[in-house]
């Protein structure tokens, strides 16, 4: 039988060069005006996720902003609470003895490579399964100090992820002290000892003589980006029950709708939450 190489037609799809412009910058008022008024403008952090886009062939990029400018790679210490600049990377938080709290987490992200250059700014907007540094940070009750045009201004994590399509510019993460509390992180993969997130559960607890006095709830994973379990929160502050356990994980169904993909399904990663939930808590009693 007589084989015959298929005729080759050339596409007609023409793929048009994409040029991309790129602004250094030392001054963050410079970098947040240029994000304001050009939409197709993106902050380079350490660029895992955003040159990802470029090389994918991501058209809606066209206009990197590099800042070089010491405070927003610095970690300080403001009293009794951190600011972590919004270019300090996975490497740098895994090396700070003040910030032993968010050492699991940080070594969580990615390899050694990767950690050397991904950023806590870039995490915040990083699209799931990733955003593993914004789960710990929203159970430790981060604020965000940012620029939004030409203001500066603070907010709570959560309330700052909730604005999503806002052209931002994060300067500092603020870390207020947690060292009366216990901090839980738990991170599960399919590949080990690293690998996406099938759902990542940071909680923040307060808890003495059967009382919970303090409650923060975190999960990654298992939606649009990483959200607080305010429901869950609700239901076990205060005296600590198996009755309540079961009513917080049962809330957590009612409030969260996971996705799908194909690391697991929705139904998957809601069971896997409600079991890490149900063990972190049982695990205090
Ligand atoms: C192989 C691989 C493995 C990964 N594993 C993990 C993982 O295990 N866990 C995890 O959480 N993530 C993971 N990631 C995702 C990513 O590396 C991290 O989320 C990282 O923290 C992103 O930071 P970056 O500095 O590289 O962001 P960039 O890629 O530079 O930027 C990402 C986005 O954030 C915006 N941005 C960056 N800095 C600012 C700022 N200061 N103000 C406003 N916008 C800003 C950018 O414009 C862009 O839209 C992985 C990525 C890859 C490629």
């Amino acid at each position: 039988m007589a084989f015959s190489e298929p005729e080759f037609k050339p596409s007609k799809r023409r793929l048009s060069p994409m040029s991309i412009d790129i602004t250094r910058t030392k001054d963050p008022s410079t970098a947040a005006q240029i994000l304001s008024q050009d939409r197709t403008a993106y902050i380079l952090g350490g660029g895992t996720g955003l040159m990802r886009r470029i090389h994918e062939g991501d058209q809606n990029v066209r206009h990197l902003v590099r800042i070089n400018n010491l405070e927003m790679s610095e970690i300080v210490r403001l009293g009794t609470a951190i600011r972590i600049g919004s270019q300090v990377t996975m490497t740098q938080i895994m090396k700070d003895p003040y910030l032993l709290v968010l050492h699991t987490a940080a070594a969580s992200v990615g390899a050694p490579a990767l950690r050397n250059m991904a950023t806590v700014g870039g995490n915040l907007f990083s699209q799931p399964p990733y955003g593993d540094i914004t789960t710990a940070l929203l159970s430790l009750e981060a604020q965000v100090v940012f620029m939004n045009g030409n203001r500066q201004e603070q907010q709570a994590l959560d309330a700052f992820l909730k604005q999503t399509g806002a052209r931002r510019l994060v300067l500092a993460i603020e870390l207020p002290n947690s060292s009366n509390k216990t901090f839980v992180y738990h991170k599960m993969t399919r590949t080990h000892p690293r690998g996406a997130s099938l759902i990542t559960l940071a909680a923040t607890f307060k808890y003495s003589a059967g009382r919970l006095s303090h409650c923060r709830i975190a999960f990654g994973g298992l939606a649009g980006r990483p959200l607080r379990a305010f429901s869950a929160e609700r239901v076990l502050t205060g005296s600590l029950t198996v009755a309540k356990i079961d009513a917080a994980c049962a809330s957590l169904k009612q409030s969260i709708e996971p996705y799908s993909d194909a690391l697991a399904s929705g139904w998957y990663r809601m069971e896997m939450a409600q079991l890490h939930l149900r063990r972190v808590i049982t695990k205090l009693i």
